[in-house]
């Protein structure tokens, strides 16, 4: 079938594929500072990887449960959203850490640190000395051994490995610090140590409006999926294009961007002085045919862990054995099991009064291949975790599974080239903007960070060319 062209091509300032945090975030700043921005949006909705539903008086998550409040730029965005920023309960603050089978709270001070047992003795004595250890020289040096070398063995499998299959669903030994966890790479590098570090960084001046980092955690009133409709509902849903297909985006010689796209079977063509991509590295290249494969090999070989996500629910149950923000896996100890999360201990909108939500996250890169499990298998594993670890026999009254393929970007040794070869192309495409978690940081936080200083820096590159 031919497809019909629009014949008016609209001409915008800046023009965003991906509707989801980050090209929401970036769209809301551009509009604020006055300027004609338009998404396309290859799903039938907004929120990307951010997803709420509803159900029988629980509100559950496909994607991410929470955020922390981690950076300036999170914070303000949450405070022109009074009325939705919501604060974890303070009494569900505490991380479990499964050993042998049993969960035990994650030190949080000198006193618990010493009693812990999940950390050898030999490494509790070790710590001591960690101040005085030479830093590391080699830049892509492994999170693994970067721990390995300044804490211990215990420590790497007991606090650092279970802590990254939370956040990364990944692996430490392939993760690069510098790219990962480049506040922990910063502290050695820079101080010598991270005790070192922590005590000086403590004392130093701090950074104007660094008092807004406090480090909560957040989700917002009826679930994350309210944050993503209220910035959609800012920007004007009229200038958000749900549904599309086919989309495409080329150079002119003029110096515009042009997307090209289908909706409803009919093409379209945006033109804008700058283009933003905030899509996973596979969708980039359809999305950008006039680069060779030589041109994106360093950004699509960016792998990705799969996580599967299961949201299940039970009314008139509650855990208190297991009042806590969730609990944490060793790789050593489940391959297949991450993290058990408890939003109904966070926040009290998350289950039926006297009810528990849980969140359990499977796979990654422990398993890649349980994303291709079937639900019953899924349901298996689910069933005896929860038997075992929580001793919760029977069924629930919610079981969602959500299965992500392309869930968190890992920042591994090929992060040095990927991040060379982004500027190179930027530099060569003046008003090409390849962003989203392809560089910058995988959590909410370094999302809405990167969106907005873009936006800042792009309204100030438009009105120095008036
Ligand atoms: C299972 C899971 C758990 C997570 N847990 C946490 C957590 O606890 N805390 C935390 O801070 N973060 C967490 N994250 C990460 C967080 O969700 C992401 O950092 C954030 O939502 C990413 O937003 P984004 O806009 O950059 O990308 P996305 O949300 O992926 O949005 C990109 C958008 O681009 C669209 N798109 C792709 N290709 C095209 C195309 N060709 N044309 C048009 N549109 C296109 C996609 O449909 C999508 O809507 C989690 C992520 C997952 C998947």
């Amino acid at each position: 079938m031919q497809r019909m062209t629009r014949e008016k091509i609209e001409q915008v300032d800046i023009i965003i594929i991906g509707a989801g945090l980050t090209g929401l975030t970036a769209a809301y700043h551009l509009k604020e500072l006055g300027l004609k921005v338009q998404i396309l949006e290859c799903s039938k909705h907004v929120g990307g990887a951010i997803q709420t539903f509803h159900q029988g008086g629980f509100t559950f998550e496909s994607g991410p449960n929470t955020g922390v409040v981690g950076s300036v730029e999170m914070a303000e965005l949450l405070g022109q959203v009074p009325d939705l920023r919501l604060i974890a309960d303070p009494s569900a603050k505490k991380r479990l850490i499964l050993k042998n089978g049993q969960f035990y709270p994650l030190p949080s001070g000198a006193k618990s640190g010493i009693k812990t047992p999940l950390v050898s003795l030999k490494d509790k004595f070790r710590l001591l000395l960690e101040p005085f250890r030479k830093p590391g020289t080699d830049p892509n040096e492994s999170l693994a051994s970067l721990v390995e070398r300044r804490l211990g063995k215990s420590y790497l499998k007991y606090a650092v490995d279970p802590f990254i299959g939370g956040i990364y669903a990944g692996d430490p030994r392939l993760l690069v610090t510098r790219y990962a966890l480049p506040k922990l790479y910063a502290l050695e590098q820079n101080y010598g140590s991270f005790i070192r570090g922590a005590i000086a960084k403590r004392k130093e001046p701090k950074a104007p409006k660094a008092e807004l980092i406090t480090r909560e955690v957040f989700s917002t009133r009826g679930g994350l999926g309210a944050l993503t409709d209220r910035l959609a509902d800012l920007i004007g849903r009229a200038n958000i294009h749900l549904g599309v297909s086919d989309c495409s985006i080329t150079p002119l010689s003029d110096g515009n961007w042009e997307a090209s796209y289908t909706q409803t079977g009919i093409s379209y063509q945006l033109r804008g002085k700058h283009i933003i991509t905030t899509c996973a590295a596979p969708q980039l290249r359809s999305l950008l045919p006039f680069l060779s494969e030589v041109d994106l090999a360093p950004i699509l070989s960016l792998r990705y862990a799969p996580v599967i996500q299961v949201s299940w629910g039970k009314e008139g149950l509650s855990l208190p054995h297991f009042h806590a923000f969730g609990g944490l896996v060793p790789s050593l100890e489940d391959k297949q099991l991450l993290g058990i999360l408890n939003p109904s201990a966070c926040f009290p909108d998350r289950a039926p009064k006297g009810g528990t939500l849980l969140s359990i996250f499977l796979g990654g890169m422990r398993r890649p291949d349980l994303i291709d499990a079937s639900d019953e298998e899924i349901k298996q594993i689910v069933s005896d975790r929860l038997r075992r670890l929580l001793r919760i026999e029977g069924n629930p009254d919610l079981l969602r599974i959500f299965r992500h393929r392309y869930a968190i970007p890992q920042y591994e040794a090929s992060s040095e080239a990927r991040i060379a070869q982004i500027a190179q192309l930027e530099a060569r495409y003046p008003g090409l903007h390849l962003a989203g978690a392809i560089r910058d940081g995988i959590g909410m936080s370094d999302r809405v960070q990167q969106a907005t200083l873009m936006a800042h820096e792009l309204a100030k590159a438009l009105s120095n060319h008036g």
